[in-house]
């Protein structure tokens, strides 16, 4: 069965196409992009996917025999491709293979790629994760108690002798996403509705306010040194 030659030209066209996409819908999911060139060669990985992409969206099933020609051409002594295989369940692109997906209905020993729109289906990013096993590791650092109160997880709570404390993850900033780095362990009496009022440092203490209402509630001398400081930021310009 004959394969496809491609150009430098093309292989760099069909790349650009292929990042494009992988930046407009598969980063954020934390697919990783391979490069196309390392140390003067190109990839295996980036050949693979611009072989796999050509005609896109209107890719068609690839044999293995075909693909293994077509990369031979770069590294002659290749003769086993796995890189499709990898591409897809390891690494997130929606590559099908006919042992794996047979929602897809493949002709046997073929890859197709589906879509440069969507993940592989059930894809976790490696990302993903270690952000899952970090948390053990988070509330571990601090010592499996409520950043704010200190309470321990599975003991009594400190203020609520009754409630057998939960550690959760709580935003430190409640208006930025739950990430790395803006989470912090709380227990369920710490983590409360209200605290969307705030913002933690990472030991648990408010270091700011989140919710501008929050003045409201404030004493009416408060609310004067606050809004001194507002007419002077703001140069008494009307809101
Ligand atoms: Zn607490």
């Amino acid at each position: 069965m004959g394969y496809r030659k491609l150009s430098d030209a093309e292989i760099e066209k069909q790349y650009a196409l292929v990042e494009n996409y992988h930046k407009t819908y598969l980063e954020m999911h934390g697919v990783k992009l391979p490069k196309l060139h390392q140390k003067g060669h190109y990839t295996l990985d980036g050949l693979v996917l611009v072989y796999l992409s050509l005609g896109y969206p209107d890719t068609k099933a690839v044999t293995k025999e075909e693909l293994t020609q077509f990369i031979r051409e770069y590294y002659p002594n290749t003769n086993d491709v796995q890189q499709a295989r990898h591409l897809g369940a390891q690494k997130g692109f929606f590559i099908a293979s006919s042992r794996r997906n047979d929602k897809e209905q493949l002709p046997p020993g073929t890859y197709k790629l589906i879509s440069l729109e969507k993940i592989y289906p059930n894809f976790t990013s490696k990302r993903r994760q270690a952000t899952l096993n970090d948390w053990d590791a988070l509330k571990k650092s601090y010592g499996n108690r409520c950043a704010t109160c200190g309470s321990k997880e599975g003991s009594a709570s400190f203020m609520w002798p009754n409630v057998i404390t939960q550690l959760q993850k709580a935003h430190m900033n409640p208006n930025k996403e739950l990430t790395d780095d803006n989470v912090i362990p709380q227990c369920q009496e710490c983590n409360r509705a209200d605290r969307n009022n705030w913002v933690y440092d990472k030991k648990g203490r408010v270091i700011q306010i989140a919710n501008a209402l929050v003045i409201q509630n404030c004493d009416e001398d408060v609310q004067y040194e606050i809004y001194k400081l507002l007419y002077a930021k703001f140069e008494g310009k009307q809101p």
